[in-house]
């Protein structure tokens, strides 16, 4: 019997697994997919928000500003690319200005370091591709940008390299109450445990229904996105919000940690739970507004475009808390914008929860903060490259041409303990594919590597989700 099942492995089930590894406790992660970081937690604006905003006593004004504080430490444990770059909520008239100033009042109140209101002049010193427009900003200094599904990988291999047991493939398809705990059904197989962490995302009410009545659910809230070549790279230098009005809260325009431009999303709530699909109609308005807050942005150099989910409620915070008739239980639910900032304070204050129900936990005195780091081939010296080719010549033959990454670090990453099994997986984990040309050049290659490393046939070998095939067969006789 398991301690603690955690169903979901999205950046939110991947920071409590990693919270919980710290203590001697028996737990699994469980999570539908054939890998970590399929949901959400793949397809959002990586902002690491400051934490002004949120509405005075919720769960996410408390949580966005605890969280923002500690990535500095998590990505330097866990070698993941985070960058404080500043965010800019800009103005373009005085009523807009008026929120500006409420906005920084209630940063002021929520302790948010160093932030100030900025008139014309001093905005346009710091960011001069924005439009003439402008009337002022808040300048926020502490929020960041980040990879977000870098981030759920590697406080699960952390997680795992600390003893926590990892169960892909696995969708939770009932959940039945014992005398003592839980019997969780999935997919591949049954698991019994003493307590269960609902962070299954889009699907968290359907989860909680499994042994409750229903008390929330949750609106898929679709927002769309274009994603630029680096060219357009640095035509702004940090994350910039247009004031919130009473219809929006405005399309963002920011840097990727990556060096691409992001311009999106919108909100749209829709019904289905897989819907990310992009349309025509969003892409224009999220290209309309984004073109309102910086000049000229060349959309010929739009390289893709994608869709996320929020899990939305009308309620509008997260649910973190045992479920009221299902004891031991805990839903991390509702996890919408600012999930992926509050992260690691949202497994703090679960693990908390979890404290009061099982007494307090024992350490476990092996635990490893740090995560062994990427070896980011490109980023080496001259002498440093020529001695790990030496080593091993894989690093000296590059793969994907337009981020420049080399067999030898596809291979690390496909053998790591959460390491990569699909195409999508090396793109997320190496960069393999995510430059120029999508993976046009690079996909065969990576599928070879893929199929090599595991020993499987290349036709098994699939984009991203299970049945995602790309080859189906030869075209020809030899
Ligand atoms: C458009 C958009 C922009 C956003 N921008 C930001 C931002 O800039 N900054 C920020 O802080 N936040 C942002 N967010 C919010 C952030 O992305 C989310 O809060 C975060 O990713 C939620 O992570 P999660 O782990 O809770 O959910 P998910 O990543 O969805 O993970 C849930 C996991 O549960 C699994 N699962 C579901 N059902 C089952 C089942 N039956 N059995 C087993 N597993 C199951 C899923 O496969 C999935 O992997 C944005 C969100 C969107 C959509």
């Amino acid at each position: 019997m398991y301690d603690v099942a955690i169903i979901g492995a999205g950046v939110t089930g991947c920071s409590i697994a990693r919270e919980l590894s710290r203590y001697n406790l028996k737990t699994i992660l469980i999570e539908k997919d054939n890998d970590v970081a399929n949901g959400t937690t793949k397809a959002n604006s990586a902002i690491i928000h400051a934490g002004y905003d949120p509405v005075p006593g919720t769960l996410k004004a408390k949580l966005n500003v605890a969280g923002n504080a500690m990535f500095d430490k998590i990505t330097e444990e866990l070698d993941v690319p985070f960058k404080r770059v500043g965010t800019l909520v800009v103005a373009f008239c005085e009523e807009e200005m008026e929120e500006v100033r409420r906005l920084y009042e209630q940063g002021v109140d929520y302790n948010v370091p160093d932030i100030q209101v900025l008139d014309k002049e001093a905005l346009l010193e710091m960011e001069p591709n924005l439009s003439d427009e402008v009337v002022g900003a808040l300048y926020a200094p502490s929020g960041g940008i980040i990879g977000p599904w870098e981030l759920a990988i590697a406080l699960a291999e952390n997680a795992v390299d600390n003893g926590v047991e990892l169960k892909l493939n696995a969708e939770v398809k009932d959940i039945k109450k014992l005398d003592e705990g839980y019997e969780i059904v999935t997919a591949s197989g049954n698991v019994k445990t003493k307590y269960v962490i609902n962070a299954a995302g889009l699907y968290s009410d359907k989860i909680h229904n499994m042994v409750s009545t229903p008390t929330f659910e949750i609106i898929p809230t679709r927002g769309e996105y274009h994603l630029f070549d680096k060219s357009e790279g640095d035509k702004v230098s940090r994350v910039i919000f247009q004031a919130p009005s009473k219809i929006s809260k405005g399309v963002v325009v920011l840097p990727t940690i990556h060096g691409n431009l992001l311009v999106g999303p919108n909100a749209e709530a829709i019904e289905d739970r897989q819907g990310i699909e992009t349309t025509r109609e969003a892409l224009d308005f999220v290209a309309k507004q984004g073109s309102k807050s910086v000049k000229e942005l060349n959309f010929g150099n739009v390289i893709t475009s994608f869709a996320g989910l929020r899990s939305k409620t009308p309620e509008n915070d997260f649910i973190i808390e045992e479920s009221a008739d299902a004891k031991n239980f805990i839903n991390v639910a509702a996890i919408d914008s600012p999930g992926l900032s509050a992260a690691p304070a949202i497994a703090e204050y679960t693990v908390e929860i979890l404290k009061e129900l099982m007494g307090e936990l024992e350490e476990n005195k092996d635990f490893n903060p740090i995560r062994r780091p990427h070896i980011n081939f490109i980023e080496l010296s001259d002498e440093e490259k020529a001695e790990l080719i030496k080593k091993d010549p894989r690093y000296g033959r590059v793969i994907c041409r337009c981020e420049s990454i080399t067999e030898g670090e596809i291979v690390d990453i496909i053998h790591r303990s959460v390491g990569a099994t699909t195409v999508d997986g090396i793109k997320r984990r190496a960069r393999a594919g995510m430059g120029r040309c999508q993976g046009g050049f690079c996909a065969p290659r990576v599928m070879e590597i893929i199929a090599r490393e595991l020993n499987k046939d290349i036709t098994e070998v699939v984009k991203d989700r299970n049945g995602s095939y790309i080859l189906t067969g030869p075209t020809k006789e030899n």
